[in-house]
């Protein structure tokens, strides 16, 4: 299985989107893959489940558990919500964080009349 990447938490003061999925809800990734298709971005990545002992075997993507759905670029979605409405099971949450300014505060030193 692909390990997701690691993905820091901020980036040039924005925080990048919450996305939750449900996996009790999508349990067929690999058949429906909408949100794969609609997703401009490409946040999402559906990998194939390695169980050991079914890792020489064919694994039928109709069967609920063999695959699973990852989300991979989160820095890239830009909020537009259009796998969340394209999802039949709405298995998909998304939390878009507010602006928050990292710049240090300028009140100090410099500012100081002498
Ligand atoms: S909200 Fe838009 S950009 Fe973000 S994951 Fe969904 S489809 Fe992709
Ligand atoms: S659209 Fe919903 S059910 Fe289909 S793969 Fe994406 S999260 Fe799963």
């Amino acid at each position: 299985m692909t390990m997701p990447t690691k993905i820091p938490e901020f980036i040039w003061g924005r925080k990048y989107p919450k996305i939750a999925i449900d996996l009790e809800k999508c349990t067929v990734p690999f058949l429906c893959k909408k949100c794969l298709q609609i997703c401009p971005e490409g946040v999402f990545h559906v990998t194939r489940v390695m169980a050991k002992e079914k890792r020489l075997e064919e694994m039928d993507p109709r069967i609920d558990g063999n695959y699973t759905l990852h989300v991979t670029r989160r820095d890239k979605c830009t909020g537009c919500n259009m796998c969340i409405d394209v999802c039949p099971v709405d298995a998909i949450k998304i939390e878009i964080p507010t602006m928050e300014r990292l710049r240090p505060d300028v009140s100090g030193e410099q500012w100081r009349s002498q």
